[in-house]
């Protein structure tokens, strides 16, 4: 059997097992390093072999196309996280830079239950950076912070280890003023700063693939002393091998994002304004894969064979081909035509069905459009999406 094929199954296996999912967002201002670092995970999840490969890749996907009917799509996959003996499932969707793109974030948002916020080091928290917090803690998904191109601070710059430090605490520091800044008024929100000693902190550099955190720090035996030594010796790849980014990034995704059954019972009630005391509450809750078809669309993509396809987040029930679901906002039905998920960036489809707390790609729902609510009774729509990032229009 083919790896892709294997990884598929393994993903297969891994949907059942809600605790061990994790939906998550890259999230940055551009520039910061957000591409860079979603080829690494890939990489180091074993999606792709490794530098250069994404395009490969892709190349490859063109050739077969054909005959297997995928779709790329840079914006999301799935991959497979070992992490303290379990496999995780973790469902990466990407998120648009730029400012403009302001609306695909938070839609992004909806999909997952952590992000992973993206800050370089010499630039600090930009505006983008309080644009995508915002989105998450609206959203209800917890922020985890990656400080990106570390390296610059040692090669270029040429600074000791008290001043990264320092430099380090303050990007912390920055984010940690955004966050409880958005979140003081919320009363449904934990303390969702961040913080090296609690592990959600990492920082390293995308671009020579080295990483770490307190807990990777701890588990290595690496100091900052030797970080800076090899950086500055410009042994890369060692630095590499002995702490590779992707397992530091991805351990902390496992570790600290929430799963779907932690999730959606804060989730829920922030995004959707139903009636909470019905059994479709309840399901979507406690992410039932038994109960009613809850989908909401977060983005219709393209396939020139397959048509639309419709990506979201199945809050309740399984989503299958042949289901007759409503869609918010039209009369009628559509039929799913097919069900899958994103493999390295590649649609997969499945011939089993996509349960509650899972990321899917679905075709057939031709009147779906992003913000979508995808359902087999009607119901009340989730909350629509706001773009917070566009000029608020008053009335004179
Ligand atoms: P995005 O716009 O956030 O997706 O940023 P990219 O991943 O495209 O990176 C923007 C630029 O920064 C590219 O030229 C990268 O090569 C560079 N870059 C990314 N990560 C690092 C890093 O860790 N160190 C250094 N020195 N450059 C980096």
């Amino acid at each position: 059997m083919g790896r892709r094929k294997k990884i598929v199954q393994e993903c297969e296996k891994l949907m059942d097992k809600p605790e061990q999912i994790r939906n998550i967002a890259i999230a940055a201002h551009v520039d910061h390093g957000k591409t860079t670092l979603t080829d690494n995970l890939l990489a180091g999840a074993g999606m792709i072999a490794d530098e250069g490969e994404a395009t490969r890749l892709m190349m490859d996907t063109e050739e077969d196309e054909q005959e297997r009917g995928i779709t790329i799509d840079a914006a999301n996959v799935s991959m497979t996280h070992e992490y303290e003996d379990n496999n995780h499932l973790i469902n990466l969707i990407d998120t648009p830079g730029h400012v403009d793109f302001g609306g695909d974030v938070t839609r992004a948002m909806r999909a997952v239950d952590g992000a992973l916020v993206v800050v370089d080091a010499v630039e600090g928290a930009m505006p983008q950076t309080e644009t995508v917090v915002r989105q998450a803690l609206r959203e209800g998904v917890k922020p985890a912070l990656f400080i990106n191109k570390v390296d610059r601070l040692i090669s270029e710059l040429q600074e000791g280890p008290e001043e990264m430090q320092q430099r380090l605490t303050d990007v912390i520091s920055d984010v940690n003023e955004l966050i409880r800044g958005m979140t003081e008024d919320m009363d449904d929100v934990d303390d969702w700063t961040v913080s090296v000693e609690d592990g959600t902190v990492a920082f390293g550099s995308a671009l020579y693939k080295w990483g770490v955190s307190l807990p990777s720090m701890q588990a290595t035996g690496m100091s900052f002393g030797d970080i800076i030594e090899l950086e500055r010796a410009d042994k890369r790849q060692e630095l590499h091998e002995k702490t590779p980014l992707s397992d530091v990034v991805l351990d902390m995704v496992a570790e600290h994002f929430p799963d779907p059954l932690d999730a959606q019972p804060r989730r829920i009630p922030r995004v959707w304004r139903g009636d909470d005391d019905t059994d479709l509450a309840k399901q979507m809750r406690e992410v039932d894969d038994d109960g009613e078809v809850v989908f909401m669309v977060t983005d219709i993509g393209m396939d020139p064979h397959a048509g639309e396809i419709a990506t979201g987040r199945v809050f309740s029930g399984t989503i299958k081909k042949g289901q007759e679901l409503y869609v918010s906002g039209t009369a009628g039905k559509n039929r799913v035509q097919s069900v899958g998920i994103f493999m390295g960036g590649e649609r997969e489809e499945l011939d089993r069905g996509v349960p509650a707390g899972n990321i899917a790609a679905v075709t057939g729902l031709r009147d779906a459009i992003a913000g979508s609510t995808v359902s087999s009774v009607e119901m009340t729509p989730f909350e629509s999406i706001e773009h917070i990032s566009e000029p608020v229009i008053t009335k004179s």
